[in-house]
Order: structure tokens, then sequence, then C-alpha cells
């Protein structure tokens, strides 16, 4: 269930921050026993309240989500059966809609979020973090900063300070390795838990990355600061060089520090698949290098080193568990590949076990005839048992081509619009047989993703823009389903989808068909497709009152004012497309949230 009321993960990195500072006041507090290293028992204490921090980082979202499932779930139940459900349309403190307009939903600065800051057309920096997820990531970045420098001895020589702040940065460089491990991982437990999309968990993981390397640089470069002092330059290279110790150490800074060069936005997103080899080969390399730099002096800190290994480890082993089992049974899952217009293909997966995905989830598609390695995201569309009664109806006959092929099997649908590494040679393999249709060999990992329900709210506004149809379709199903059924709270569905060109449509077109045909889906869904570059205005044209097709691009204001007018209970509104079509919608919501008790979903298409 949603209630993005508090964005999950960044109330725990609050905690975490909060916990930072009592933890340095708390260890001021202690005084070590005699005869122990001080120094070390510092790095002791700091190091326990660290993990306390991190625990912060699973126990606070998950209280959090616990109680939203469940404000969720008394919603729904108190406004089944209602026809008004006018408790629930207005926000009843002030403080909530201030706080979901000026923290919660709101960009860093102004209105830009989704969309990429660039530098030039073809350089681009990244984007800009919610002022949540910022205030929570400073919170953690000053917490980091604040356990490397406290309690150091400042009266004392420089190079004792020096050794004094080599061993902080080394400590938390490799405790914070463990939450580092957890968030790079596809079988997170948390992300299904916490319902934490996976591009907050890349950004948090990508801070957590750079508080890492920043740590590990800081801890080598105090460790040869102070030898420069001592002896000049010689002895920092006498020491890499004769020292196995010093060795593995410099092996995994430097390592490290490729992991930090090699991952900013625009090289990540030009060259995905070199960066992702690399990255995990340097990953490696980084920690084979701690792991002998700890272990050589029998450092406890090692045990974190094994613990980050062993969720690496774990979520490998998932991966492959659920490969082998999804994939292959008595025959191998496979994927037809369809030709659509406009650049773009329907996958349908005649899956080899059946098995079930919720609205908004993906699976990572494998198709080693085209790439052996690779497998990228896509969201799962649709999906269809077919029985072997499936009666065949002449009039959808040229839409359900592929459903006749798999008459009584699973299948899975998915449309991928057409790039230039992996979709476009799954699109060439297709568009080079006479039918534009294949069949290949493929591997479906999944579902993956948070899993929302959009089944308490009285309002639901989706928003597309071009591929990202594939978010809201499975959706609308599922809510005039439960409108037929009475199972959910959901009285009005707006779809609001924007196509460079009418012949887009085709690529959700035999689903449509479907979802049109629901029982009493006039009753509640109204679908809006904004055409952005219609070839004729005669290409414009509304099937019917509830499915109405327009010139341009729309105005998302005047849209939800509409539906703020009529809305019934709370509204939820979601958006998966382009990064200006996101922050657009974004800040219209923003902009209406004192009138109105709305929700804003948003999904991205990358990280
Ligand atoms: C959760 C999620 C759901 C998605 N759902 C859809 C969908 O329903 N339909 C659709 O057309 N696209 C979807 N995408 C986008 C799709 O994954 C990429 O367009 C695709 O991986 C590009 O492959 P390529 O090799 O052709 O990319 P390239 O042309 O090489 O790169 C295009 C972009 O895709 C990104 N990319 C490339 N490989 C990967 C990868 N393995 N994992 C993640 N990103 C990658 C790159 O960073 C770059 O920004 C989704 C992405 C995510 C994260």
């Amino acid at each position: 269930m949603i209630n993005n009321f508090v964005p999950r993960s960044f109330g725990a990195l609050a905690a975490s921050g909060l916990l930072f500072a009592s933890a340095a006041v708390a260890s001021s507090a202690g005084v070590p026993p005699a005869g122990e290293d001080s120094g070390e028992l510092v790095n002791i204490e700091f190091g326990k309240w660290m993990l306390v921090a991190l625990g912060a980082f699973a126990g606070i979202p998950l209280i959090y989500r616990l109680v939203s499932v469940v404000y969720c779930q008394i919603r729904l139940m108190a406004s089944l059966g209602l026809e008004n459900q006018t408790y629930f349309s207005s926000h009843k403190h002030e403080w909530v809609s201030w706080l979901k307009i000026n923290i919660l939903y709101a960009p860093f600065w102004k209105n830009r979020h989704n969309r990429e800051l660039q530098i030039s057309r073809a350089l681009d920096i990244g984007t800009l973090p919610t002022r949540f997820e910022s205030f929570f990531l400073i919170g953690y970045v000053v917490g980091n900063i604040v356990f490397s420098l406290h309690k150091i001895d400042w009266d004392g020589q420089t190079t004792a300070i020096l050794g004094e702040i080599r061993n902080r940065t080394g400590v938390l460089s490799t405790i914070n390795l463990v939450p580092l491990f957890l968030l790079a991982g596809r079988n997170n437990p948390l992300i299904q838990l916490m319902g934490i999309s996976f591009d907050t968990y890349n950004l948090v993981h990508r801070w957590l990355g750079r508080i890492v390397v920043t740590e590990a640089f800081a801890h080598s470069a105090c460790w040869a600061a102070a030898k420069v002092m001592n002896g000049g330059w010689a002895p920092v290279g006498a020491a890499i060089q004769g020292s196995v110790f010093i060795q593995m150490g410099f092996v995994g800074t430097c390592a490290f520090v490729f992991l930090m060069c090699h991952s900013p936005s625009s090289l990540r997103h030009a060259f995905y698949e070199t960066f992702l080899f690399l990255h995990i080969v340097a990953a490696a390399v980084a920690l084979g290098g701690l792991w002998m730099h700890l272990d050589y002096k029998k450092y406890r800190w090692l045990v974190y080193v094994k613990i980050a290994i062993a969720l690496w480890v774990f979520d490998r082993s998932v991966r492959l568990f659920r490969i082998i089992y999804r994939n292959i049974g008595k025959r191998m899952t496979t994927a037809t590949v369809e030709i659509l217009p406009g650049e773009a293909i329907r996958v349908t997966l005649k899956l080899a076990r059946p098995w079930k995905f919720r609205p908004g989830q993906h699976v990572y598609l494998y198709v080693p005839s085209v790439g052996l390695w690779t497998s990228h995201p896509f969201t799962i569309a649709w999906g269809e048992q077919l029985q072997q009664n499936h009666k065949i109806d002449d009039e959808r006959l040229s839409f359900h081509r592929q459903d006749l092929m798999h008459i009584g099997e699973k299948t899975m649908s998915l449309v991928i619009r057409r790039r230039t590494g992996f979709t476009n040679a799954l699109f060439n393999k297709a568009d080079r047989t006479p039918n534009k249709v294949i069949t290949l060999k493929a591997l479906a990992e999944g579902p993956y993703g948070k899993v929302d329900s959009l089944a308490s709210y009285g309002t639901v506004v989706l928003v597309a823009g071009g591929v990202g149809i594939t978010h809201p379709v499975p959706h609308i199903r599922e809510l005039v389903e439960g409108y037929a059924k009475g199972t959910v709270a959901t009285k009005r569905i707006v779809l609001v989808w924007v196509v460079q060109s009418p012949e887009h449509l085709e690529w959700i077109r035999p689903w449509m068909t479907d979802i049109l045909a629901m029982e009493r889906r006039r009753e509640v869904l109204e679908i809006q497709l904004f055409v952005t570059r219609p070839s004729s205005t005669k290409a414009i044209h509304s099937p019917s009152a509830t499915v109405q097709m327009f010139p341009g691009r729309p105005n998302i204001d005047t849209i939800l004012d509409r539906e703020i007018d009529r809305r019934m209970g709370t509204m939820g509104v979601t958006v998966c497309g382009s990064g200006s079509l996101s922050d657009d919608v974004r800040r219209a919501v923003r902009a209406k949230m004192d009138i109105a008790n709305i929700d804003f979903i948003e999904e991205a298409f990358s990280w």
C-alpha cells in the first residue's frame, strides 16, 4: 500500500544522523580501562554506535511502513461501499500538506528532480535528490565526518593526529561497506519491506559508496602524510613495495578510488554494460585487497568485509536460483519478440513455470543469443493465464496472434523501446525475419520492485509518457477489476498518456481492448491520449466520451484541477515518463496540495 507521507529510507537516515550525534556524545563520556589502547577503544565504541545507527536504517522505516500499510488498509476498509469519501478528500492538519509541499515531495532546488542536469546534450551530471533525501544524505555525511574527527587528541603531535584519523576513517570505511553492499543487491528484502523504489536505493548506494571511498582515501592519505613528514616520500614507496600489509591496503584504496572515478552519471549511462562489468571487478579487487590488509594484522574489522561479501554472495545465489527455478523446467522460457510501430517491440515471455507479479514490478530479461551475460530491467505490462478453451474471437484475432501461440501457458508481456544496445540488437533480430516476429530462448528474473497498491485511493490519476505506459496498465487492470467487484476504494481512474505519434497506441492496443471490455469500465475509467507530433489532424480522433485524443502536450495543472473538483476521497497521482514530465507532474501536485489530499508516486526507468 502506498502512503507517501514520509519517504521510507530517509526516516532511517535521519535516525542514523541523530544517532551519530548521540554516539559522539556518549563516547565522550567513556573512560578507557587502564592498559587498553584508548584510541582503539574509541574506535570500537564508535563502531558499535555506527552499527546502531545502521540498524536505524532498517528499523524506523520498517515501523513507518507498517503504520502506513495499516493506515491505507483502514482507509480502504472505511471507504468500501461509500459513494462519497469526503473524510479522506482533504488534509485534516495543515502541517501535513506543508510537509508534503516543502519537504517530502520538494526537489532540492525549485522544480527539478528527475530531469537530468546537463552540461551539454552529451554530458549529464545526474539528477538532484529531493529536499528530504538531501537533508538526510547530508545528515549521514555530516555524521561520518563527526565520527571521523571527534575525540581525536588535537593537542598531540601532527603525526599522532594523522594516525588517529587514519585509524578512525579506516574503521568507518570498512563498517560502511555493509549497507553499501546491502543496497547494491537486487534481492534486498528492505525494498519490499519498506516499499522504496530501486532508484532511491541506488541513490543511497551511490552516496554510501562516495563515503566509503572518501574514508578509504583519507585513511591512506593520513598514513602517507605521516610517513612523508617523518622521512620524505622514500619510506612511502619502500613500504608499498616491501610490506604485504601496506601493498594490499594500497591495492584496496586504488580500487575504491577507481570505483568512484568511473561512476559519474554520464559514463554510467553511456556505457552501462562496461560500467557494470568494471564495477563488479573493481569492487572484488577492493574487497580482496581490504581483506588481506585486515587479515594480515588480524584486525577485528575484517568481519565487516566478510558480511559485505556474504551479502553479495547471498544476492547472487538467490538470483541464480530464481533464474534456474523460473526458467528451466521441461522446457525453457521463450521470448516472442514482435516489431511494433514507433521503434518498439513487444516481448511475450512464455514462462517455463508460471509466476505472479504485482502492478509496477519489473523483470530482468536475459536473451543469451543477443547478449550472453547482460540482463535489462523492464516493467511487466501484462500477464495472462490462458485456458485451453480460450475463446478465439475473430475480431480480436489480429491483436492476439501471440496469445494463440501460447494457449495453455502463463505469459508475461513487456513493451520495449529501442535504444542503442541490447534493445537495439533484439529489435534488429526480429526485424530481419520476414514476419517481423521471432521466438528466442530467454531467461526472466523477477519479479522485482516495490509493490504499490492504489486500492485505497478514491481517485487515481496515472500519467505516462511514451513507454512509461507499461507502469500504469497493470494498475488500471487491477483497479477496474476491483471496482467491478467492490474490493477497492477507487471510484475514478484517469489515464493520461503522452505519445509522439498515434501509431504508438499499437504498443498496448491488445491489452487496452481487454481493459475497455471489462465489466463496469465505463463508470470508472477515462483515458486521455495526447499526441505531441501527429502527422495530420485527421489522425486525432476520439473514439468515445471516455477515450479521448488531443493534439499537443497535456496541461497537467488543468487536468489535476478538473480531477480535484470532482474528486472522491484521497487522490493518488502517479507518473512514469521522461524526467521533464515527471517534474511537471510533481510541481503541479505540490501546487495543489493545499486544496486536496494527494499522494504523489513517481516511477523512473533509470538510475
Ligand atoms: C525499473 C525499470 C523499468 C524499466 N521498464 C522499461 C520498460 O517497460 N520498457 C522500456 O522500454 N524500458 C524500460 N526500462 C529502461 C530499460 O531498462 C533500458 O532502456 C534498457 O536497459 C536499455 O538497454 P540498452 O542496452 O539498449 O541501452 P543503451 O542504449 O546502452 O542505454 C540506454 C539507457 O539505458 C540504461 N541501461 C542500459 N543497460 C541497462 C541495464 N542493464 N540496467 C539498467 N539500465 C540500463 C543506460 O544507463 C542508458 O541510460 C526500465 C528501466 C528500469 C530501471
